[in-house]
């Protein structure tokens, strides 16, 4: 059975340009560089961020956890956002990995104050203060929203100034490019280190890219050793991202108009409250007034009919457009929700 899959982006199938790509992929040893696929797809995610040097890494946590080790010292503290990714859904990584401790910091829908992050650095030397070791930014940011390059400059120049890294989880760095209207270098180049995902809204089936100076990847290439996520024959599965970066990044627009089109109509049905200030990309967070539909009742009545959503998360649901979801697929959603009332 096919389902309308609005749970993530996360759920695209590779397309069957992909599989075939990755069917006749010419491969090598990946941890002897070997690898003639994967080195075309580091050159290529290179380019694309306009950074020297990238490397290919099994999934997005794994980069941003190897990024934060690479540029840390244990007991280093990090600067970041109460709600970002590296925070919230990273397993505690980066204690356990890295053992850097986060210094959270609140955010307006995902965008961090300049100065509250300035102010949290540890500049003067105390024998009781921990070593500020990098501060993380998220763009476009989980909570649906994109972050304005004025902020990101700020911050960068702020970073500069107390000789601190910049990292950028830019898990959704070409949705962040399109709804902003312009390249993804033009984000990238606010940050020392960055990590993009393949396999989210683009459709790869496995894999992110991390991306910095050759020195960085250089570094980060023994660490990913370090963490088990030196591949081999992994040029299969680049094969798939090298198609990804090609020709679904401008693609991602469609996902961004069904999403708007989505809110739009879910906004019309009474007792459902979207958060139309977060929607710059393909999510649409809403929340439901308690006597319209219970949540099991309208999980259920949803998978029912071919369709896979998620349950409220801290008071909000989020349906999240995708390649395998079309306009159509989005009026017969809003239709299902109709009858469920
Ligand atoms: C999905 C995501 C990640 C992690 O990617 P995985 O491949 O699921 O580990 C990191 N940051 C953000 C903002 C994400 O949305």
């Amino acid at each position: 059975m096919r389902y309308i899959d609005l749970r993530s982006d996360t759920v695209t199938m590779p397309t069957e340009e992909m599989r075939k790509a990755m069917a006749e992929a010419e491969v090598g040893d990946d941890v002897y560089q070997d690898d003639p696929t994967v080195n075309r797809l580091e050159k290529l995610a290179a380019e694309k961020v306009g950074k020297e040097a990238a490397l290919f890494v099994p999934s997005g946590t794994f980069g941003n956890q190897l990024c934060v080790m690479t540029h840390t010292n244990r007991g280093d503290e990090i600067i970041l956002g109460e709600d970002c990714h590296i925070t919230l859904h990273e397993v505690g990584a980066a204690a356990v990995i890295a053992g850097v401790q986060l210094r959270t910091l609140p955010s307006k829908n995902g965008m961090l104050d300049p100065k509250q992050v300035e102010k949290a650095i540890r500049c003067e030397e105390d024998i009781h203060y921990p070593h500020t070791g990098l501060i993380c930014v998220e763009n476009a940011h989980g909570l649906g929203t994109v972050i304005p390059l004025d902020n990101l400059k700020e911050i960068k120049d702020i970073g500069e100034r107390h000789n601190i890294p910049v990292h950028l989880d830019g898990a959704r760095i070409f949705n962040a490019a399109l709804a902003l209207g312009v390249d993804a270098k033009d984000i990238a180049k606010y940050c020392d280190s960055i990590m993009f995902c393949l396999s989210k809204g683009l459709g790869a089936p496995v894999g992110s890219m991390v991306a910095g100076t050759r020195e960085f990847i250089e570094k980060a290439r023994k660490n990913r050793k370090l963490m088990g996520g030196g591949m081999r024959q992994a040029g299969i599965l680049a094969a798939a991202g090298i198609i990804a970066l090609e020709k679904m990044t401008e693609r991602l627009i469609e996902d961004h108009r069904n999403a708007a089109y989505l809110a739009d109509q879910l906004s019309r049905i009474p007792g459902v409250h979207v958060k139309d200030d977060r929607l710059d990309i393909n999510m649409v967070f809403f929340e439901m007034d308690d006597e319209v539909i219970p949540e099991q009742k309208l999980v259920e009545h949803f998978r029912k009919n071919g369709i896979k959503i998620s349950g409220i998360e801290e008071g909000e649901w989020r349906f999240v457009t995708n390649l395998n979801v079309s306009k159509e697929d989005i009026d017969y959603v809003i239709e299902k929700f109709k009858e469920c009332l």
